[in-house]
């Protein structure tokens, strides 16, 4: 199996070739395609199993098919449970966005002063990481626009829910248009993560690795 098959954009497949990705990893494989046709996915896949790739590589492909579209506002949202993570999603993304032709990633995190964030959203954004609490004080102070996200991540889901996060995850959802694709990854589905894919996918597909 290799990454050609996938029907991924060709500036995608030479920035994986570069990373010395020589194949998809099961959760690639099963998401990618299924992401790629505009389905809304319910995904359940560990840290370490390339995770990441498997939602970013879609969005990033959809953002390369569109290239006049840059500029616009917000186009990818992801939300993370932690700063660490939100920052290790942003640098992969550098690394399989690096054949897009300048494109904008922004961090907007927890923990971290809000200066060069501000600063960072003040410019174009392309695809924004950000922690949910963080966001939300951003939105608050309209500082960024969330109307033109076709497409939402929500990485850790059943973490974020555990940190308390679900009223900020909700009023940030509320933001962002009805049309989107949602894809969200958890590393379990019951109970408040099953309600909160019930309230916030449309028609999921589901894939358990
Ligand atoms: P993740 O589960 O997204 O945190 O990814 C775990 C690690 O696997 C990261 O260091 C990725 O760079 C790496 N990785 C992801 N996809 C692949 C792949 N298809 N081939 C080789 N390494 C990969």
């Amino acid at each position: 199996m290799s990454f050609d098959t996938l029907g991924l954009a060709p500036v995608l497949l030479a920035a994986l070739n570069k990373a010395g990705f020589s194949e998809p990893t099961p959760v690639q494989t099963a998401a990618i395609p299924k992401a790629l046709e505009g389905h809304d996915l319910i995904v359940s896949a560990q840290t370490g199993s390339g995770k990441t790739a498997a939602f970013m590589l879609p969005s990033l492909h959809r953002i390369a098919g569109m290239p006049g579209n840059k500029g616009v506002g917000v186009q990818v949202l992801v939300l993370t449970p932690t700063r660490e993570l939100a920052l290790q999603v942003a640098e992969a993304t550098k690394s399989y966005g690096a054949g897009i032709n300048d494109l904008r990633i922004a961090t907007v995190v927890g923990g971290m002063p809000y200066g060069a964030q501000i600063k960072a959203l003040s410019r174009r954004v392309d695809v924004l990481v950000a922690t949910p609490g963080r966001l939300i004080d951003h939105l608050n102070a309209r500082r960024v626009n969330l109307s033109r996200v076709h497409t939402l991540v929500l990485d850790e889901a059943d973490r974020m829910l555990d940190m308390g996060f679900i009223d900020d995850i909700e009023s940030i959802v509320a933001q962002t248009p009805g049309d989107r694709q949602t894809l969200m990854f958890s590393a379990t589905f019951e109970g408040t993560v099953a309600r909160m894919a019930a309230e916030m996918l449309n028609n999921p597909q589901r894939i358990d690795i």
